[in-house]
């Protein structure tokens, strides 16, 4: 049985909306960029190796969970999960482009890349272990002792390795069936009441980490935020309120909603909820009660009263408003 943590991978919508609306010349630009580049390839990853075992029929009782999120000694975060009788296994996906080198003297991984960019990331063995650990701690913690593996999966199946440790399990996504297909034929770690509450505590021990306000946790003013609504054919700021829809005042553009898309971006890089007023001078718009009408509409839940009022938008509702992800914040700008 599969179990999907989080539908739409939040951090990356956010960063999409952070990279669209920062302006050119914010000192944090290339970071960002950067930084989505990433969020965006261990996106791609993980789905990589959902399609794996999605596509895989593993003769014996298990479950898969992406995306799970915990807390033991420390937060922690595995891509993918497997549960078994046989144990479990910590999956971690590694999505780098390049060619890569584990140098000897640091636990690092170095990458170059065609064009000569060298980038040092994490070794991905050590980030399995933190997470072995970590949830071993978490089982303990529950009075339960079994049996964790870590593997490390690298997405690019035409990867280049140079001096890779001979401690390190690293596997393609294609090697995981016969990975498991061996683990098939080894001896029950546990017995099936033991599974069921493990599984049962996971899923129960999940909690979705809100990455919002991104504006705050990459320490960027609001005022490098461009505001407004951003048309979707032309990509320049400023749609104008006219007879009840949104135009753009630069290729004729026009949609009924296009405030939503905004509203949500605003919660996501700038605050804990929106007050009318915030919302009219990010939109860009004077009438309260038109503002009212528009936030009303997108069925927010609310708190305080009058002017104090605030509209707020949970992880749920911006995962269903964001929901043609990943058709709006596709790649093929970058
Ligand atoms: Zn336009």
């Amino acid at each position: 049985m599969i179990i999907e943590m989080e539908t739409v991978p939040l951090k990356l919508i956010g960063l999409s909306a952070l990279e669209r609306r920062l302006i050119e010349s914010s000192s944090r630009a290339d970071f960002i960029r950067n930084e989505l580049r990433i969020v965006q390839a261990g996106v791609n990853g993980e789905s990589k190796l959902k399609r794996v075992f999605e596509k895989y029929v593993f003769p014996f009782e298990h479950y898969i969970f992406h995306g799970l999120q915990l807390t033991s000694t420390g937060r922690f975060q595995i891509d993918t999960l497997f549960v078994s009788k046989k144990g479990i296994f910590v999956i971690e996906m590694k999505n780098i482009a390049g060619k890569i080198y584990f140098p000897p003297d640091r636990n690092q991984l170095v990458r170059t890349l065609e064009n000569g960019q060298i980038d040092a990331f994490e070794c991905p063995t050590i980030q399995v272990e933190r997470n072995c650990m970590l949830l071993k701690d978490w089982f303990q913690a529950r009075r339960l002792e079994v049996p964790i593996t870590g593997l490390s999966v690298f997405a690019e199946v035409k990867q280049q390795f140079e001096n890779i440790r001979p401690n390190m399990k690293l596997l393609f996504p294609m090697e995981i069936p016969s990975y498991f297909r061996k683990v098939e034929y080894e001896e029950d770690k546990m017995n099936a009441v033991t599974l069921k509450k493990i599984v049962s505590k996971l899923k129960a021990g999940h909690i979705n980490y809100n990455p919002f306000p991104l504006c705050k946790t990459y320490s960027i003013p609001e005022r490098e935020i461009k505001k407004g609504i951003i048309c979707e054919e032309c990509e320049c700021v400023g749609m104008l309120r006219a007879a009840g829809k949104w135009v753009c005042p630069y290729c004729r553009n026009s949609k009924k909603n296009a405030h939503e898309r905004a509203i949500v971006e605003m919660v996501m890089l700038l605050g804990n909820g929106i007050s009318n007023k915030e919302c009219r001078a990010f939109l860009g718009i004077k009438d309260s009660s038109t503002t009212k009408r528009l936030l009303t509409s997108m069925r927010l839940s609310s708190s305080g009263e009058n002017k104090g009022r605030r509209y707020h938008i949970d992880d749920e509702m911006i995962s269903a408003f964001m929901m043609d992800f990943p058709r709006t914040y596709d790649t093929k700008r970058r």
